[in-house]
Protein backbone atom coordinates (compact mmCIF):
# COMPACT_ATOMS: atom_id res chain seq x y z
CA UNK A 1 0.00 0.00 0.00
CA UNK A 2 0.93 3.51 -0.75
CA UNK A 3 -0.24 6.97 0.85
CA UNK A 4 -0.22 10.50 -0.66
CA UNK A 5 -0.09 12.81 1.76
CA UNK A 6 -0.87 16.49 0.99
CA UNK A 7 0.91 18.95 3.34
CA UNK A 8 -0.62 22.21 3.93
CA UNK A 9 0.45 23.07 7.63
CA UNK A 10 2.07 26.28 6.08
CA UNK A 11 -1.16 27.11 4.49
CA UNK A 12 -1.85 31.05 5.62
CA UNK A 13 -5.67 31.27 4.49
CA UNK A 14 -7.92 29.31 2.71
CA UNK A 15 -6.80 28.06 -0.67
CA UNK A 16 -7.50 30.32 -3.50
CA UNK A 17 -9.27 28.87 -6.66
CA UNK A 18 -7.75 29.19 -10.08
CA UNK A 19 -9.35 28.76 -13.73
CA UNK A 20 -13.04 28.53 -14.98
CA UNK A 21 -14.15 25.82 -12.97
CA UNK A 22 -12.63 27.44 -9.54
CA UNK A 23 -11.19 24.81 -8.26
CA UNK A 24 -8.52 24.83 -5.50
CA UNK A 25 -5.10 23.13 -4.90
CA UNK A 26 -6.77 19.81 -3.25
CA UNK A 27 -9.24 19.37 -5.78
CA UNK A 28 -6.89 19.92 -8.51
CA UNK A 29 -5.30 16.84 -7.18
CA UNK A 30 -8.73 14.99 -5.92
CA UNK A 31 -9.71 15.49 -9.72
CA UNK A 32 -5.96 14.53 -11.23
CA UNK A 33 -5.11 11.64 -9.26
CA UNK A 34 -8.71 9.91 -9.54
CA UNK A 35 -8.29 6.20 -8.82
CA UNK A 36 -6.74 4.19 -6.04
CA UNK A 37 -4.62 2.36 -8.03
CA UNK A 38 -1.69 4.34 -7.21
CA UNK A 39 -2.18 5.81 -3.91
CA UNK A 40 -4.46 4.02 -1.57
CA UNK A 41 -5.18 6.43 0.95
CA UNK A 42 -5.02 10.13 0.85
CA UNK A 43 -3.99 12.22 3.57
CA UNK A 44 -4.39 16.07 4.20
CA UNK A 45 -2.36 17.55 7.08
CA UNK A 46 -3.32 20.80 7.58
CA UNK A 47 -3.48 23.39 10.32
CA UNK A 48 -7.63 24.36 10.23
CA UNK A 49 -7.42 26.89 7.49
CA UNK A 50 -9.21 24.65 4.87
CA UNK A 51 -12.79 24.12 4.65
CA UNK A 52 -14.40 21.78 2.09
CA UNK A 53 -12.07 19.13 2.26
CA UNK A 54 -13.17 16.16 -0.55
CA UNK A 55 -14.41 13.25 1.23
CA UNK A 56 -11.85 10.95 -0.31
CA UNK A 57 -9.32 12.72 1.76
CA UNK A 58 -8.58 11.94 5.27
CA UNK A 59 -8.55 15.24 6.72
CA UNK A 60 -5.92 15.61 9.80
CA UNK A 61 -5.60 18.64 12.15
CA UNK A 62 -2.15 19.11 13.22
CA UNK A 63 -1.72 22.11 16.25
CA UNK A 64 2.00 21.15 17.42
CA UNK A 65 4.47 21.38 14.05
CA UNK A 66 7.49 20.86 15.62
CA UNK A 67 9.23 17.99 12.66
CA UNK A 68 9.03 15.49 15.69
CA UNK A 69 5.24 15.68 15.92
CA UNK A 70 4.32 16.07 12.11
CA UNK A 71 6.61 12.65 11.19
CA UNK A 72 4.88 11.09 13.49
CA UNK A 73 1.35 12.11 12.67
CA UNK A 74 2.62 10.82 8.89
CA UNK A 75 3.89 7.08 10.83
CA UNK A 76 0.20 6.97 12.10
CA UNK A 77 -1.48 7.85 9.42
CA UNK A 78 0.65 5.98 6.93
CA UNK A 79 0.92 2.78 9.25
CA UNK A 80 0.42 -0.01 6.70
CA UNK A 81 2.15 1.62 3.85
CA UNK A 82 5.00 0.96 1.93
CA UNK A 83 5.67 4.55 0.90
CA UNK A 84 4.60 7.56 1.15
CA UNK A 85 4.86 10.61 -1.16
CA UNK A 86 4.69 14.05 0.15
CA UNK A 87 3.19 16.66 -1.63
CA UNK A 88 2.92 20.69 -1.00
CA UNK A 89 -1.19 20.84 -0.98
CA UNK A 90 -1.07 24.33 -1.28
CA UNK A 91 0.58 23.66 -5.39
CA UNK A 92 -1.78 23.94 -7.57
CA UNK A 93 0.15 22.51 -10.37
CA UNK A 94 -0.01 18.49 -10.33
CA UNK A 95 2.05 16.86 -13.07
CA UNK A 96 0.61 13.40 -12.51
CA UNK A 97 3.20 11.97 -15.22
CA UNK A 98 6.47 13.70 -13.64
CA UNK A 99 5.29 12.43 -9.64
CA UNK A 100 4.38 8.77 -10.88
CA UNK A 101 7.86 8.52 -12.95
CA UNK A 102 9.36 9.34 -9.64
CA UNK A 103 7.48 7.45 -7.67
CA UNK A 104 7.72 3.98 -9.76
CA UNK A 105 11.72 4.71 -9.49
CA UNK A 106 11.45 5.07 -6.21
CA UNK A 107 9.72 1.88 -5.66
CA UNK A 108 11.64 0.19 -8.42
CA UNK A 109 15.07 0.85 -7.47
CA UNK A 110 13.95 0.49 -3.39
CA UNK A 111 14.85 3.98 -2.74
CA UNK A 112 14.53 4.95 0.87
CA UNK A 113 13.99 8.55 -0.02
CA UNK A 114 13.26 10.10 -4.21
CA UNK A 115 13.50 14.02 -4.51
CA UNK A 116 14.04 16.72 -6.66
CA UNK A 117 16.94 19.49 -7.15
CA UNK A 118 16.68 22.89 -8.86
CA UNK A 119 13.00 23.08 -9.29
CA UNK A 120 10.94 25.89 -7.47
CA UNK A 121 10.11 24.77 -3.62
CA UNK A 122 6.86 23.67 -3.15
CA UNK A 123 6.80 21.83 -6.71
CA UNK A 124 7.86 19.14 -7.03
CA UNK A 125 6.92 15.91 -4.28
CA UNK A 126 9.64 13.86 -1.73
CA UNK A 127 8.88 10.52 -1.55
CA UNK A 128 10.01 8.19 1.41
CA UNK A 129 9.92 4.21 2.27
CA UNK A 130 8.04 4.09 5.61
CA UNK A 131 11.34 2.97 7.15
CA UNK A 132 12.93 5.66 6.11
CA UNK A 133 10.18 8.27 7.46
CA UNK A 134 10.59 6.36 10.89
CA UNK A 135 14.50 6.82 10.96
CA UNK A 136 13.70 10.52 10.19
CA UNK A 137 11.23 10.62 12.62
CA UNK A 138 14.19 9.10 15.46
CA UNK A 139 16.69 12.05 14.14
CA UNK A 140 13.77 14.70 14.57
CA UNK A 141 13.86 13.82 18.32
CA UNK A 142 17.44 15.26 18.62
CA UNK A 143 16.84 18.25 16.22
CA UNK A 144 13.39 19.37 15.97
CA UNK A 145 11.86 22.59 14.53
CA UNK A 146 9.39 23.79 13.53
CA UNK A 147 8.25 22.78 9.70
CA UNK A 148 6.38 25.80 9.25
CA UNK A 149 9.84 27.99 9.05
CA UNK A 150 11.32 25.64 7.12
CA UNK A 151 9.52 24.03 4.63
CA UNK A 152 12.51 21.77 3.29
CA UNK A 153 12.00 19.79 6.67
CA UNK A 154 12.27 16.22 5.10
CA UNK A 155 15.90 17.13 3.08
CA UNK A 156 16.68 18.92 6.41
CA UNK A 157 16.18 15.51 8.44
CA UNK A 158 18.16 13.69 5.72
CA UNK A 159 20.65 15.62 5.58
CA UNK A 160 22.01 14.96 8.86
CA UNK A 161 22.90 11.39 8.19
CA UNK A 162 22.59 11.36 4.29
CA UNK A 163 24.96 8.16 3.53
CA UNK A 164 22.85 6.02 5.99
CA UNK A 165 20.02 6.39 3.32
CA UNK A 166 19.93 5.14 -0.26
CA UNK A 167 18.82 8.71 -2.03
CA UNK A 168 17.29 8.95 -5.77
CA UNK A 169 17.71 12.16 -7.40
CA UNK A 170 15.50 13.85 -10.04
CA UNK A 171 17.06 16.78 -11.52
CA UNK A 172 15.66 19.95 -13.49
CA UNK A 173 16.20 20.87 -16.71
CA UNK A 174 17.90 24.12 -15.49
CA UNK A 175 18.93 24.74 -12.11
CA UNK A 176 16.51 27.50 -10.45
CA UNK A 177 18.10 26.86 -6.80
CA UNK A 178 19.75 30.59 -6.86
CA UNK A 179 16.50 32.44 -8.27
CA UNK A 180 14.77 31.41 -4.71
CA UNK A 181 11.51 30.91 -6.30
CA UNK A 182 8.72 29.11 -4.01
CA UNK A 183 5.37 28.07 -4.99
CA UNK A 184 2.07 27.66 -2.83
CA UNK A 185 0.32 29.44 -0.19
CA UNK A 186 1.95 29.81 2.48
CA UNK A 187 2.05 34.00 2.71
CA UNK A 188 0.95 36.83 0.15
CA UNK A 189 3.93 36.66 -1.79
CA UNK A 190 3.54 32.88 -2.69
CA UNK A 191 0.26 33.30 -3.61
CA UNK A 192 -0.05 36.43 -6.09
CA UNK A 193 3.69 34.39 -7.79
CA UNK A 194 1.50 31.03 -7.82
CA UNK A 195 -1.45 32.78 -9.22
CA UNK A 196 0.40 34.72 -11.58
CA UNK A 197 1.93 32.00 -13.14
CA UNK A 198 -1.62 29.79 -12.92
CA UNK A 199 -2.61 33.09 -15.20
CA UNK A 200 0.42 32.67 -17.67
CA UNK A 201 0.51 28.92 -17.78
CA UNK A 202 -2.92 26.96 -16.41
CA UNK A 203 -2.60 24.70 -13.98
CA UNK A 204 -1.80 21.35 -17.02
CA UNK A 205 1.85 22.62 -17.78
CA UNK A 206 4.40 20.02 -16.99
CA UNK A 207 7.35 21.01 -14.37
CA UNK A 208 9.56 20.81 -17.06
CA UNK A 209 8.17 23.08 -19.26
CA UNK A 210 7.25 25.52 -15.74
CA UNK A 211 10.93 25.48 -15.16
CA UNK A 212 12.15 26.54 -18.45
CA UNK A 213 9.28 29.32 -18.33
CA UNK A 214 10.89 30.44 -15.28
CA UNK A 215 14.55 30.42 -16.33
CA UNK A 216 13.57 32.53 -19.37
CA UNK A 217 11.41 35.05 -18.04
CA UNK A 218 12.55 35.97 -14.32
CA UNK A 219 11.06 39.29 -14.79
CA UNK A 220 7.95 37.28 -13.48
CA UNK A 221 9.60 36.62 -10.14
CA UNK A 222 8.79 39.58 -8.90
CA UNK A 223 5.09 38.94 -6.55
CA UNK A 224 5.48 41.41 -3.11
CA UNK A 225 7.73 43.06 -0.95
CA UNK A 226 9.33 41.30 2.08
CA UNK A 227 11.43 43.52 3.83
CA UNK A 228 11.38 47.51 4.19
CA UNK A 229 14.25 49.36 5.40
CA UNK A 230 13.35 52.61 7.56
CA UNK A 231 16.08 54.69 8.29
CA UNK A 232 13.98 57.17 10.62
CA UNK A 233 17.04 60.07 11.08
CA UNK A 234 19.42 61.32 8.65
CA UNK A 235 21.94 61.32 11.51
CA UNK A 236 25.39 59.09 10.85
CA UNK A 237 26.20 59.54 14.87
CA UNK A 238 29.55 57.49 14.03
CA UNK A 239 30.48 58.91 10.34
CA UNK A 240 31.03 54.79 9.31
CA UNK A 241 33.71 54.96 6.82
CA UNK A 242 31.74 52.15 4.70
CA UNK A 243 28.77 53.71 4.52
CA UNK A 244 28.00 56.96 1.90
CA UNK A 245 26.50 60.15 3.34
CA UNK A 246 22.36 60.11 3.95
CA UNK A 247 20.49 62.33 1.82
CA UNK A 248 17.34 62.71 3.72
CA UNK A 249 15.93 66.01 3.57
CA UNK A 250 14.52 65.89 7.32
CA UNK A 251 15.97 65.28 10.28
CA UNK A 252 13.87 62.85 12.10
CA UNK A 253 10.82 61.08 10.36
CA UNK A 254 7.22 61.88 10.73
CA UNK A 255 5.57 59.54 13.65
CA UNK A 256 1.52 59.87 11.96
CA UNK A 257 3.13 59.15 8.64
CA UNK A 258 4.95 55.67 9.90
CA UNK A 259 1.89 54.65 11.70
CA UNK A 260 0.14 55.31 8.24
CA UNK A 261 2.52 53.05 6.78
CA UNK A 262 2.88 50.22 9.73
CA UNK A 263 -1.27 50.05 8.59
CA UNK A 264 -0.30 49.98 4.94
CA UNK A 265 2.14 47.30 5.23
CA UNK A 266 -0.78 45.06 6.79
CA UNK A 267 -2.39 44.97 3.63
CA UNK A 268 0.92 44.54 1.02
CA UNK A 269 2.18 41.82 3.63
CA UNK A 270 1.58 40.55 6.83
CA UNK A 271 4.65 38.48 7.18
CA UNK A 272 6.75 41.84 6.25
CA UNK A 273 10.41 42.14 8.19
CA UNK A 274 10.72 45.72 9.30
CA UNK A 275 14.39 47.08 9.66
CA UNK A 276 14.59 50.11 11.07
CA UNK A 277 17.98 51.69 10.63
CA UNK A 278 19.92 51.30 7.28
CA UNK A 279 22.90 54.14 6.89
CA UNK A 280 21.56 56.42 9.87
CA UNK A 281 21.13 55.77 13.63
CA UNK A 282 17.83 55.35 14.90
CA UNK A 283 17.77 55.12 18.47
CA UNK A 284 18.21 58.81 18.77
CA UNK A 285 14.91 59.32 17.22
CA UNK A 286 12.88 61.12 19.96
CA UNK A 287 9.98 58.55 19.34
CA UNK A 288 12.07 55.49 18.57
CA UNK A 289 10.53 53.57 20.93
CA UNK A 290 7.15 54.26 20.25
CA UNK A 291 7.97 53.80 16.15
CA UNK A 292 9.06 50.28 17.02
CA UNK A 293 5.86 49.93 18.75
CA UNK A 294 3.48 50.61 15.86
CA UNK A 295 5.18 47.81 13.72
CA UNK A 296 5.44 45.38 16.96
CA UNK A 297 1.78 46.30 17.84
CA UNK A 298 0.26 45.03 14.01
CA UNK A 299 2.51 41.75 14.78
CA UNK A 300 5.31 42.56 12.20
CA UNK A 301 9.05 40.84 13.20
CA UNK A 302 11.34 44.28 13.86
CA UNK A 303 15.15 44.61 13.60
CA UNK A 304 17.50 47.49 14.69
CA UNK A 305 20.39 47.98 13.07
CA UNK A 306 22.32 50.34 15.37
CA UNK A 307 26.06 52.16 15.97
CA UNK A 308 24.77 51.80 19.61
CA UNK A 309 26.37 55.05 20.54
CA UNK A 310 23.21 55.67 22.49
CA UNK A 311 20.02 54.32 24.55
CA UNK A 312 16.66 56.00 24.64
CA UNK A 313 15.87 55.76 27.99
CA UNK A 314 12.52 53.83 27.73
CA UNK A 315 14.21 50.88 25.67
CA UNK A 316 12.49 48.66 28.13
CA UNK A 317 9.08 49.81 26.87
CA UNK A 318 9.18 48.08 23.74
CA UNK A 319 6.03 46.30 23.73
CA UNK A 320 7.52 42.73 22.75
CA UNK A 321 10.09 40.56 22.00
CA UNK A 322 9.64 40.19 18.80
CA UNK A 323 12.65 42.60 18.23
CA UNK A 324 15.96 42.28 17.63
CA UNK A 325 19.00 44.49 17.69
CA UNK A 326 22.23 44.46 15.29
CA UNK A 327 24.80 46.00 17.05
CA UNK A 328 27.36 47.66 14.25
CA UNK A 329 30.38 47.35 15.96
CA UNK A 330 32.72 46.50 13.12
CA UNK A 331 35.80 46.14 14.98
CA UNK A 332 37.57 43.56 17.96
CA UNK A 333 39.29 46.53 19.40
CA UNK A 334 39.45 49.97 19.74
CA UNK A 335 42.38 50.61 17.28
CA UNK A 336 40.01 49.35 14.25
CA UNK A 337 37.17 51.21 15.74
CA UNK A 338 38.56 54.47 15.44
CA UNK A 339 39.32 53.90 11.83
CA UNK A 340 35.92 52.51 10.70
CA UNK A 341 33.77 54.83 13.26
CA UNK A 342 36.22 58.32 13.30
CA UNK A 343 33.69 60.02 15.59
CA UNK A 344 32.09 56.69 17.78
CA UNK A 345 33.00 55.55 20.83
CA UNK A 346 34.20 52.10 21.62
CA UNK A 347 33.58 51.71 25.34
CA UNK A 348 29.92 53.04 24.78
CA UNK A 349 29.19 51.01 22.25
CA UNK A 350 30.38 47.90 23.98
CA UNK A 351 28.67 49.40 27.40
CA UNK A 352 25.51 49.53 25.47
CA UNK A 353 25.38 46.32 23.56
CA UNK A 354 25.66 44.31 26.92
CA UNK A 355 22.92 46.62 28.93
CA UNK A 356 20.69 46.08 25.84
CA UNK A 357 21.80 42.18 25.88
CA UNK A 358 20.54 42.46 30.00
CA UNK A 359 17.61 43.88 29.22
CA UNK A 360 17.15 40.37 27.00
CA UNK A 361 16.70 41.37 23.62
CA UNK A 362 18.19 39.49 21.22
CA UNK A 363 21.51 41.30 20.37
CA UNK A 364 24.07 40.26 17.53
CA UNK A 365 27.31 42.06 16.98
CA UNK A 366 27.84 42.32 13.21
CA UNK A 367 31.55 43.28 11.38
CA UNK A 368 31.47 44.35 8.02
CA UNK A 369 34.15 42.95 5.89
CA UNK A 370 36.69 45.12 4.65
CA UNK A 371 40.57 45.03 4.42
CA UNK A 372 40.45 47.23 7.39
CA UNK A 373 38.93 44.08 9.55
CA UNK A 374 39.94 41.03 8.31
CA UNK A 375 42.36 40.58 10.77
CA UNK A 376 39.69 41.17 13.42
CA UNK A 377 37.05 39.07 12.08
CA UNK A 378 39.79 36.39 12.71
CA UNK A 379 40.21 37.10 16.55
CA UNK A 380 36.77 37.62 16.79
CA UNK A 381 35.83 34.18 15.34
CA UNK A 382 38.82 32.36 17.14
CA UNK A 383 37.63 34.33 20.54
CA UNK A 384 34.27 32.63 19.77
CA UNK A 385 32.40 35.84 19.74
CA UNK A 386 28.25 35.00 20.46
CA UNK A 387 26.06 36.08 17.53
CA UNK A 388 28.50 37.20 15.60
CA UNK A 389 27.04 38.78 11.85
CA UNK A 390 29.52 39.09 9.06
CA UNK A 391 28.46 41.42 6.34
CA UNK A 392 29.66 42.04 3.36
CA UNK A 393 31.23 45.15 1.98
CA UNK A 394 29.42 47.46 -0.26
CA UNK A 395 31.15 49.99 -3.07
CA UNK A 396 27.37 51.54 -3.39
CA UNK A 397 27.37 51.19 -7.04
CA UNK A 398 31.36 52.68 -7.05
CA UNK A 399 30.78 55.87 -4.78
CA UNK A 400 32.76 54.62 -2.14
CA UNK A 401 36.43 52.97 -2.40
CA UNK A 402 36.99 48.57 -3.04
CA UNK A 403 37.76 47.83 0.31
CA UNK A 404 36.36 44.50 -0.28
CA UNK A 405 38.52 41.53 0.56
CA UNK A 406 37.07 38.73 -1.89
CA UNK A 407 35.06 38.79 -4.65
CA UNK A 408 32.08 36.39 -4.43
CA UNK A 409 29.94 37.66 -7.22
CA UNK A 410 28.39 34.32 -8.87
CA UNK A 411 29.97 33.65 -12.72
CA UNK A 412 26.78 34.48 -14.24
CA UNK A 413 24.70 37.74 -13.50
CA UNK A 414 21.42 37.26 -12.44
CA UNK A 415 18.28 39.60 -11.81
CA UNK A 416 18.63 41.55 -8.22
CA UNK A 417 17.24 40.57 -5.02
CA UNK A 418 16.76 43.50 -3.84
CA UNK A 419 14.69 45.17 -5.94
CA UNK A 420 12.50 41.75 -5.91
CA UNK A 421 12.30 41.57 -2.28
CA UNK A 422 13.15 45.06 -0.37
CA UNK A 423 12.10 48.50 0.03
CA UNK A 424 14.20 51.57 1.29
CA UNK A 425 12.85 54.57 3.02
CA UNK A 426 14.87 57.46 4.35
CA UNK A 427 13.47 60.16 7.11
CA UNK A 428 11.98 61.98 4.93
CA UNK A 429 9.87 58.74 3.92
CA UNK A 430 11.16 58.87 0.20
CA UNK A 431 11.67 55.55 -1.38
CA UNK A 432 14.30 55.03 -3.13
CA UNK A 433 14.90 52.99 -6.42
CA UNK A 434 16.71 50.73 -3.62
CA UNK A 435 18.83 50.82 -0.60
CA UNK A 436 22.38 51.11 -2.51
CA UNK A 437 21.21 53.80 -5.42
CA UNK A 438 20.55 58.00 -4.80
CA UNK A 439 17.40 57.67 -7.19
CA UNK A 440 14.44 58.53 -5.51
CA UNK A 441 11.56 56.97 -7.25
CA UNK A 442 8.55 58.33 -4.63
CA UNK A 443 7.52 59.10 -1.07
CA UNK A 444 5.56 56.59 1.07
CA UNK A 445 3.89 59.60 3.48
CA UNK A 446 2.21 60.93 0.42
CA UNK A 447 2.09 58.26 -1.79
CA UNK A 448 0.21 54.69 -0.71
CA UNK A 449 2.33 52.12 -0.76
CA UNK A 450 0.40 49.60 -2.93
CA UNK A 451 1.20 52.33 -6.18
CA UNK A 452 4.88 52.30 -4.76
CA UNK A 453 5.33 48.58 -4.75
CA UNK A 454 3.58 48.14 -8.36
CA UNK A 455 6.45 50.91 -9.23
CA UNK A 456 9.02 48.92 -7.93
CA UNK A 457 7.18 45.82 -9.62
CA UNK A 458 7.83 47.77 -13.23
CA UNK A 459 11.74 48.40 -12.30
CA UNK A 460 11.96 44.70 -11.22
CA UNK A 461 10.85 43.45 -14.45
CA UNK A 462 12.71 45.87 -17.10
CA UNK A 463 15.69 45.19 -14.97
CA UNK A 464 14.95 41.52 -15.45
CA UNK A 465 14.54 41.86 -19.06
CA UNK A 466 17.95 43.62 -19.03
CA UNK A 467 17.30 46.70 -18.90
CA UNK A 468 19.55 48.25 -16.74
CA UNK A 469 20.17 51.16 -14.57
CA UNK A 470 23.66 52.29 -15.14
CA UNK A 471 24.00 52.19 -11.28
CA UNK A 472 23.08 48.44 -11.44
CA UNK A 473 25.71 48.06 -13.92
CA UNK A 474 28.37 49.78 -11.55
CA UNK A 475 26.46 47.32 -8.20
CA UNK A 476 27.78 43.97 -6.63
CA UNK A 477 24.90 43.90 -4.36
CA UNK A 478 22.65 42.25 -6.64
CA UNK A 479 23.32 38.73 -5.07
CA UNK A 480 22.86 39.07 -1.35
CA UNK A 481 19.82 39.02 0.45
CA UNK A 482 17.87 39.35 3.33
CA UNK A 483 15.35 36.32 3.21
S1 LIG B 1 21.63 45.86 -8.79
FE1 LIG B 1 22.42 47.02 -7.06
S2 LIG B 1 21.87 49.15 -7.54
FE2 LIG B 1 20.63 47.83 -8.85
S3 LIG B 1 18.73 47.53 -7.75
FE3 LIG B 1 20.09 45.85 -7.21
S4 LIG B 1 21.12 46.46 -5.36
FE4 LIG B 1 20.23 48.27 -6.29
Amino acid sequence: MNTLILDALSNFRQLPTFGENKFNSIEIINNIENDNETFEWIILLQNGKIDNVPTRFKNVLVSDTSAENVLNVMIKEAKNSDNVVVVNATNPFFDKEFIHKMFFQHRDFLADYTYAIGYPDGLVPTILSLSCLKQLQAISKENSFDVVKCKNYLFQLLSKDINSFDVETFVAPVDLRIKRISIGNSDLGEFIFTSSLVEKLGVNIAYDDLANFLSEHSENLFSTIYTMFVDITDKEITSATYLPKCTSSIDFANVEKIEKIAQEVTEVNSKMRIIIGNKCEPMIHPNFVDIVNKFLSKGFEVIVETFGCELPENLNQLADDNVTFVFKIDAENENTYKVVHPSGDYKTVLNNYEKVKGLGFKTYFQIIRTIETESDIEKLIKNKQENILIKKYSSYCNVLDDKKVVDLSPLERFECYHLRRDLYLDSALDVYYCMYSNEKVGNAGEEKLVELINKQKKSFMSHAQGNMQDFCLKCDDYYTFNF
